[in-house]
């Protein structure tokens, strides 16, 4: 039985008096069986781990470097954000494949270390328009899934979030046959290459542009094991409906 998963990504979003709404989320949901997970900047995640320690909900970080220590300017290392109170962290988001031009081999090496610190690697792929409408959705997913997730992986230390990026705070979101096809195409990919214990215990997230209206719907697909949630993940007021719906 795979437990429901609601993860908050908060981008380049916040300051401190934000985290007045990840307490919100906490307090709300504090006896949620759903599992809540907020990836906040990293310069809230100290913070954040003083005020929410009691509460059930785990932070987690947006990158990390794969060494663990050395002249990276700039960078975090997974056991930095595992020592600022991170759980997990999340990896090879569309944004920063595109923006840092990170590739999958790169997301596998950030996700091998995230394991060594002992962190939940929470790990992104998606396609863009122009590959879903040249009907390569499922090949790009493919090769994304052989060559992000490391041999480390396990249904505890990773879950993968289907991220299509077209639908990524734009508004539009994948419909429930799209999702469903991925999700199956995901769950028989992990299933062949780890064995049937780490492919049916992993959990399969939908991310892009998740909402109060469109969740329950998304999350009625089979195998959707939650959401990576992003703008709807800043105030509690969005996402608490988000993680009813997962209830
Ligand atoms: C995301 O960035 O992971 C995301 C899904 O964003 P949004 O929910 O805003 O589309």
């Amino acid at each position: 039985m795979r437990r429901k998963l609601a993860a908050g990504n908060w981008k380049m979003n916040g300051t401190s008096a934000a985290l007045a709404e990840a307490e919100a989320i906490a307090q709300t949901h504090a006896a949620s069986p759903v599992e809540l997970l907020l990836c906040l900047p990293a310069t809230l995640l100290s913070r954040a781990h003083d005020r929410l320690a009691a509460s059930s909900l785990s932070l987690g970080g947006q990158d990390c470097h794969a060494e663990t220590s050395g002249a990276h300017t700039g960078d975090i290392s997974a056991p930095m954000l595992a020592d600022a109170g991170a759980r997990a962290v999340i990896l090879g988001h569309s944004e920063r494949r595109e923006a840092h031009e990170e590739s999958s081999e790169m997301v596998r090496a950030k996700a091998r270390a995230a394991h060594e610190a002992g962190l939940m690697a929470v790990i992104c792929m998606g396609e863009s328009l122009a590959q879903r409408e040249a009907a390569n959705t499922l090949d790009i997913i493919a090769g994304q899934l052989s060559s992000s997730v490391p041999d480390t992986a396990t249904g505890e230390n990773t879950v993968i979030a289907y991220e299509p990026i077209w639908a990524i705070g734009t508004g539009l979101t994948a419909t429930t046959d799209q999702i469903g096809e991925v999700h199956d195409f995901i769950r028989a990919r992990l299933e062949r290459r780890f064995g049937a214990g780490v492919g049916r215990s992993t959990r399969l997230l939908y991310g892009g542009s998740v909402k109060p209206d469109n969740a329950a719907q998304i999350f009625a697909t089979p195998n959707v094991d939650g959401a990576l949630v992003g703008g709807a993940s800043l105030t509690q007021a969005d996402f608490s409906p988000i993680v009813t719906a997962l209830e």
